[in-house]
């Protein structure tokens, strides 16, 4: 599984980071950024939960 943040709707909440932040990691830019190059097995099911709590859908798997 591979993640992506659209940083034109991504909001920098912080959910995601929150959620997975084994995944997920607030940028310099304020914005979330995805850390790893493939999720592994075992943070799939926290990255989706993170994909489902983006408020504003920025998160896309791939
Ligand atoms: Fe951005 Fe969505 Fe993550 Fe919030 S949950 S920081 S809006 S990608």
């Amino acid at each position: 599984m591979k993640v992506k943040v659209n940083k034109e709707s991504c909001i920098g909440c912080g959910a995601c980071a929150a959620i997975c932040e084994d995944v997920f990691e607030i940028g310099d830019d304020g914005l979330s950024q995805v850390k790893v190059e493939t999720v592994s097995d075992d943070k799939v099911d926290s990255a989706r939960e993170a994909i489902e709590s983006c408020p504003t859908a920025a998160i896309s798997e791939e």
